[in-house]
């Protein structure tokens, strides 16, 4: 059997522990021929090892210089240069950086025509588009690997999208679905980056809490899916099973259920036709016994609100609820604001941005780029966001 050349950007974070987990246990059908991580150098060093891959992408130019033994590899520093690491050779890339400030190198990745499966919320979010309009012209074939948006992915293959009249995605909720709003002011970072069901990174952890990870999640669909705002909708499911439903104009529903792992929807691009065999994350309903759901309570958790808002205003809103957001989680990390201001932040940092009269309908990168500048002033040093009406 060939074997398929797989390149891995952001090999070191949580999703490429798993696509890396994947090919640990099924070594004979892939080569690991790219590696990437911004400053994880002795993960990335042992990853690089165990799968005798040469080439690498780190991005922290100072901590690089303290390796003596990258000498020994191909190793392309600065994110600007990953892109170098897309050859004739490269079958499938995973794109699993986290963060918007990815954007240039997916913007470079996405015209390859390469199969790309893509974790990466914040980009599709900021420019989707852009993205697949650029995917489209080359003839690269995307693969969601968010698990909800796999979910549909897999729901919708073979399914004529004139038939479907509601889309469904699933959030366990969060670690915080119980506590009362003034319970949540007192959150901290520690609390907020372990999650019930699933074990993530640090960002998107914290958005599940706030359930704005479900919010750029609805963008995401909608982007991915070109589906309009009001067919799309989350609902509460604890015990995170059941990760999308597509409903039918005949009211019959599909739905994908899985373990909570996100290996089940990697291996949907590694592997063709769920041939596969994932033994470990067998789903025992017997043992399950009961599902549940919950409509989520948009006055304790208003993210979803404002991501539907940000896709009716359109143009860069979208853009400007994930930059917003990905400063406020960092801040919140650094313990510089609450939890809570994490969303109201949000909120008014929209709400300035329209009232400024700064949206543009159909951007580019640089509006895109001029707009996260317009959001950067609009902070002041002591963490409070300037005033809507106080210029
Ligand atoms: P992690 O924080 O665990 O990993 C992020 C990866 O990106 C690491 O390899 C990290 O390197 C690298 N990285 C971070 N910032 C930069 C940068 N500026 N330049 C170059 N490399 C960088 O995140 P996750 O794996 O949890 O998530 C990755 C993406 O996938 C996110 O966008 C997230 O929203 C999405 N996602 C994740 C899911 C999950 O279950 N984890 C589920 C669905 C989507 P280093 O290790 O050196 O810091
Ligand atoms: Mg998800």
């Amino acid at each position: 059997m060939l074997k398929k050349n797989i390149l891995i950007y952001g090999a070191t974070g949580s999703i490429g522990s798993s696509v890396l987990n994947l090919i640990r246990n099924n070594r004979e059908q892939f080569n690991v021929v790219g590696v990437t991580c911004n400053s994880n150098i002795d993960k990335l060093l042992d990853i690089a090892n165990e799968f005798e891959c040469h080439k690498l992408g780190i991005n922290n130019k100072t901590k690089v210089q303290s390796y003596s033994e990258i000498k020994n590899y191909n190793v392309h520093v600065g994110l600007d240069e990953f892109s170098k690491l897309i050859d004739n050779k490269v079958d499938i890339i995973i794109f699993a950086i986290a963060g918007s400030s990815s954007l240039s190198l997916l913007m470079d990745v996405i015209v390859s025509g390469k199969i790309i499966g893509i974790a990466n919320k914040e980009c599709i979010v900021c420019l989707g588009k852009t993205l697949l309009d650029l995917a489209n012209k080359s003839s690269t074939e995307i693969v969601p690997l968010d698990s909800e948006h796999n979910a549909l992915f897999q729901l919708m293959k073979n399914k004529n999208k004139e038939s479907i009249r509601k889309y469904t995605i699933t959030a366990s909720g969060g670690s915080f679905l119980n506590f009362k709003k003034n319970e949540m002011e007192n959150i901290t970072p520690n609390q907020a980056i372990s999650h019930p069901k699933w074990k993530m990174g640090k960002k998107i952890s914290v958005d599940s809490s706030t359930l704005m990870n479900k919010g750029l999640e609805i963008i995401e669909a909608c982007i991915l899916f070109n589906i309009s705002s009001n067919k799309i909708d989350a609902i509460v499911h604890p015990e995170s099973i059941i990760h999308g439903i597509i409903e039918f104009n005949d009211r019959s529903s599909h739905a994908f259920l899985s373990q909570p792992n996100m290996e089940i929807a990697i291996s949907s691009i590694l592997f063709e036709n769920n041939i596969v065999d994932l033994k470990d994350h067998e789903l025992d309903l017997i043992k399950l016994k009961s599902f549940n759901f919950f409509e989520i309570d948009n006055t304790k958790f208003n993210a979803i609100k404002l991501a539907k808002f940000s896709l009716n205003e359109g143009g860069l809103m979208p853009a400007v609820l994930n930059y917003s957001n990905e400063l406020m989680v960092e801040s919140f990390l650094n313990k510089a604001i609450s939890f809570n201001e994490i969303t109201t932040n949000n909120e008014k940092i929209m709400k300035k941005f329209l009232i400024d009269g700064c949206n543009v309908q159909t951007p580019g990168i640089t509006d895109l780029n001029n707009a996260f500048s317009i959001i950067n002033s609009y902070i002041k040093p002591n963490n409070s966001i300037i005033d809507q009406f106080n210029r």
